[in-house]
Formats: C-alpha cells, structure tokens, sequence
C-alpha cells in the first residue's frame, strides 16, 4: 500500500524551497519505483489567512493519518502583532505536540565541497559529522505555569517553568543512545546540572541508561562549555543529547559550522516511528520571493523522510548522493557562494539536484 504524505509548505520561502522537494519525489515515484500518495495543506501564516487559526483541527487529523509530514517552514513579520495563539509558530508547536514528536534529530554535516563557505577554518569543520538530539515536546517551552503577572508592587513579571519527568528524560535518553549505536558510539548529554535542578534530574537518568548501552561511551558537558567547544573543537562530538531549549541554540550554532543553515534537515519522531520532516531554518522573510533561497535543508529532509519513516535507505543515499554531485559540479545558491562557483536560483539547484539522481 502507498505511503502517505502530507506535504504542508507553509510561508516565506517555504513553497519555493518545497517545490524542488517535490520534484525530487516526483522523480522518485516515476524512476525509482517510490510508491507514495501525496497530499497538501496549510500551516502557520497561510493557514491563519485562509480559515483563522496556524493550524485546524482537520490539518492535525490528516497530519495524524499521514506516515509523514514533509513541512516547508512558517513565519512572517506581518502575523508578529497576532496574539500568540494565533501566530504561524503556535501552528509548529502545535504539530509537534499534537503528534507526540519527542524527538528531534539535527545533524549537522559537512559537505567537504564547502568546507570554504564555513565561518570557521576550514581545518576545524573538513570531516564534520555530528547528531544533535533535542527533546522537542517538553521543557520550558511547555512548561505551565507561564506568563506575564503583575506584581504586587505594580512592576511586571515574566516566568517560564522548566519542568522534565524521568520518563521524558529517558526516552529522548534511548532516542540518543540507539543513534549513537548506529553511529560512533560516543554520546554527549548536555545539561546546565549545576544550577538547575531540572537538569541535574536529567544527568542522573542518563548516567543510569548508560548501563543499558555498555557500548555506547557516556560523557556530559555544560551547556555554556558545549556551546563553546561547538565553535572550538566541533569534531569532538558524534551525537549530542539535550532538552528543548538547549537543543534549540546549540543545533542552530552547529548549523553555521557547516557553512550555511539553509543546508541543513531534520526529522521528529513520536514513539511510533511517525516523522516530521523540516529543514532547520525559518521562513526567511528577508528572501523570500526573490528565487535564491536555499533548497538542500529541505531536500535532505526527504532523504532522512526516506530513511527514518518509509523504510527507503537506498533512496535516501541516492538523494544525498544527487546533492554531493550538484555541490562537485560547482553550482552554490547566494548563501553558499564563493567567488570560484557558480551561482544559481533555487529551481535551478532543485532541478540539477533531480537531474542528478541518476
Ligand atoms: P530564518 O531561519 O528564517 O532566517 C535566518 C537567516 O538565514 C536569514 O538571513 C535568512 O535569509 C537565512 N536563511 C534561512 N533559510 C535560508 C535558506 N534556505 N537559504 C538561504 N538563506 C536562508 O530565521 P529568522 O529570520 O529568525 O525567522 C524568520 C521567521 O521564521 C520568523 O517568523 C520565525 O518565527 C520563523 N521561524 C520558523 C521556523 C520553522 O518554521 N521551523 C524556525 C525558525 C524561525
């Protein structure tokens, strides 16, 4: 039976970077013998546009029903006056824990073609290789209470609450574990233990989980160090592990280690296996329209799409095949660009990456 798909491009740049997404399935489906149904749907800023909310009721049902979600990105200047409720980003959050997608998967690789459009010398990033493991649907983004209260002496007051049960530690933990055992075998747990309670729970359940994964060598490090080792000594690391917020920064710090965020993909996973699939970056309100953003953070998102939800690994290397071979053939959208390449749109980079398939 086909595998379902929903495919929900979203705003900014999103439409344009899924377009080239979906060429790449569609070559898939009429050469590779890839058997998937696609369907389509609103999310974010178009959403709210069309019936009122960044995601309805039915969008989260078909989301539910799908194997997948394939998701452009959401977002724009003209919804930030919204009430917070309403923003394109509530109708992201609302995916993620309306699926129950606890863990997410960033990797943060190196293509050796661009270890020159890197901020960092080119010694320091050449053979990156890293997964960064985010808890996704708890911590303080979720945590209740918060909220803005006036104070008794009339001044206001911001809170947020970080909150994780063991039981949350622990599945993100074996997320993090089984990924190292298909990797190095090196994991890193990221925490801030020494002033925050909440983590010191967190590094006391995965030392414990340790004993579970004897092959897997256990270390954990400081937030405040992990962000500077990151930018200091990036290859120290194959998979790191963290909560919500921590995951947020530290995965978009390792992005630029590979030159530019518009190369990157992700996935989320629930408990079942079910995926959401998403380039890391935002909307990018500043390009968009303009036919220069970036497309490879999304068609990577296919190719882990591929791997992680519909069983497909060979497709999935042939896709990340398609991208080295376009990088080797000199062709760099404006973000990656350097002098010696040539630079093009993002149909054309979305066309020579499906051409190159094979
Ligand atoms: P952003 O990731 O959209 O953009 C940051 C910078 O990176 C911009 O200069 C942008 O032009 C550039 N960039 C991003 N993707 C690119 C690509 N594919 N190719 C080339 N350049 C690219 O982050 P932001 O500007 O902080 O946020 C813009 C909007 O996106 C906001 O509304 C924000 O809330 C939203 N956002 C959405 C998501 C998501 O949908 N998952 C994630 C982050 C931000």
């Amino acid at each position: 039976m086909s595998k379902k798909i929903l495919v929900l491009p979203g705003d900014g740049i999103g439409p344009e970077i899924m377009a080239q997404a979906l060429k790449v399935l569609a070559r898939l489906q009429r050469d590779f013998g890839l058997d998937i149904a696609i369907e389509h749907g609103l999310v974010g800023g178009v959403s709210y546009e069309a019936y009122g909310s960044p995601l309805t009721d039915e969008t989260l049902l078909r989301a539910r029903a799908a194997d997948a979600v394939l998701l452009g990105a959401v977002g724009g200047t003209q919804w930030e006056a919204l009430d917070i409720s309403l923003r394109p980003e509530k109708g992201l959050l609302g995916l993620r824990s309306g699926l129950g997608l606890f863990a997410n998967l960033r990797p943060a690789v190196l293509y050796p073609q661009l270890a020159s459009a890197s901020t960092l010398k080119p010694e320091v990033v050449s053979g990156l290789d890293i997964m960064i493991v985010r808890e996704l649907t708890g911590g303080i983004y979720f945590g209740q209470p918060r909220g803005v209260r006036r104070l008794a002496n009339g001044e206001r007051q911001g809170f947020n609450t970080l909150v994780y049960s063991e039981s949350e530690i622990e599945r993100i933990g074996r997320v993090a574990f089984e990924t190292a055992q298909k990797r190095g075998k090196r994991l890193c747990s990221v925490d801030k233990a020494n002033v925050l309670e909440c983590t010191e729970l967190w590094r006391e359940v995965m030392t414990s989980l340790a004993h579970d994964y004897p092959d897997v060598a256990l270390t954990h490090m400081y937030v405040d160090n992990a962000a500077m080792q990151l930018v200091r000594a990036p290859k120290q690391f194959d998979v790191m592990v963290t909560t919500n917020m921590f995951g947020d920064i530290l995965s978009d710090c390792a992005s630029m280690l590979t030159g530019s965020i518009g190369m990157l993909p992700s996935a989320s996973l629930n408990a079942s296996g079910q995926g959401m699939y998403e380039p890391i970056h935002g909307s990018a309100p500043d390009i968009a329209g303009k036919g220069i953003a970036n497309p490879i953070g999304t068609i990577l998102s296919v190719a882990m799409m591929l791997k992680y939800s519909l069983g497909e690994p060979r497709l999935a290397g042939c896709i990340e095949q398609a991208v080295s071979t376009v990088l080797d053939q000199g062709l760099r959208t404006a973000d990656i660009h350097t002098p010696d390449m040539r630079r093009v749109g993002t149909e054309e980079m979305g066309e020579a990456i499906t051409a190159a398939l094979g």
